[in-house]
């Protein structure tokens, strides 16, 4: 399995910058994690065939990509963009993006080959599949109802935390897995923004530590996602307090 996080944004010389604005990971360049920076900075290849988009939450961040990835290939897709994600977040894009206001109604328009957006829903704890992947959600601690995933291909498999404070039942699910090869997991806010972290329902680099005594996986790899890039370099050092982490590294491809 191939998995890579998007850049979000570029440096003072134009390449792609380590900070992290939005959430895109892409999966065998077929399947998106969240589409924060989709339409901006994937690959030709993957905007030819990334037609599953996986979504986490809502919250901006994790989204902003998703109106113009499908409108830049509006005239082109064969078959629809299919976005899976619990019914409240569908509810949400449906009547604050895509509401004709913001951007068009995707969901009710077609192209020469039929529809171009298609919403997949599924129940908070529930499986389904997303092109060769199999997938089953967890619900999370965030603002809003989120989900976290284990994605499998039938031999690797690999966790997804997305946004959350601290919570049991990814752990408990992570535990449960089969062939876990890693698990990427959020630490949004360094130490002394803990209150900060709280009322946002983020991890710092000493609740990630406690967070991690929960995994009894001690094999697979353990990568930091969703690092606030305004606190990027503090949360980075104190990152190394905690046992067995590594920052993923933006636009670098992982095979497991
Ligand atoms: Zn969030």
């Amino acid at each position: 399995m191939k998995l890579q996080m998007l850049p979000s944004t570029i440096d003072e010389n134009g390449r792609a910058s380590a900070r992290q604005h939005l959430m895109s990971v892409v999966i065998d360049d077929r399947v998106t994690i969240d589409a924060g920076s989709l339409a901006f900075s994937c690959t030709d290849l993957q905007r030819q065939q990334v037609r599953d988009i996986i979504l986490t939450h809502t919250h901006l961040d994790h989204i902003a990509g998703l109106p113009l990835f499908i409108d830049d290939l509006f005239a082109t897709l064969t078959e629809p963009i299919r976005v899976h994600a619990i019914q409240a977040a569908i509810d949400i894009l449906e009547r604050d993006i895509f509401n004709w206001y913001v951007y068009p109604r995707f969901s009710e328009l077609t192209n020469d080959n039929g529809p171009v957006l298609e919403y997949r829903p599924f129940e908070s704890g529930g499986s389904f599949e997303a092109a060769h992947l199999q997938i089953q959600s967890i619900s999370v601690n965030h603002k809003v109802s989120a989900s976290g995933y284990i994605v499998s291909d039938g031999e690797a498999t690999i966790g997804i935390t997305g946004d959350t404070a601290e919570t049991d039942e990814i752990w408990t699910a992570f535990n449960a897995a089969a062939n876990l090869k890693a698990v990427l997991v959020e630490c949004a806010f360094p130490n002394d923004l803990a209150e900060l972290a709280g009322v946002s329902n983020h991890l710092t680099p000493r609740t990630l530590a406690d967070e991690l005594g929960k995994l009894k996986n001690t094999e697979c790899d353990v990568y930091v996602i969703n690092l606030k890039p305004m606190y990027r370099d503090k949360v980075v050092a104190q990152l190394a307090d905690v046992p067995r982490v590594e920052v993923l590294e933006v636009g670098k491809v992982y095979e497991f």
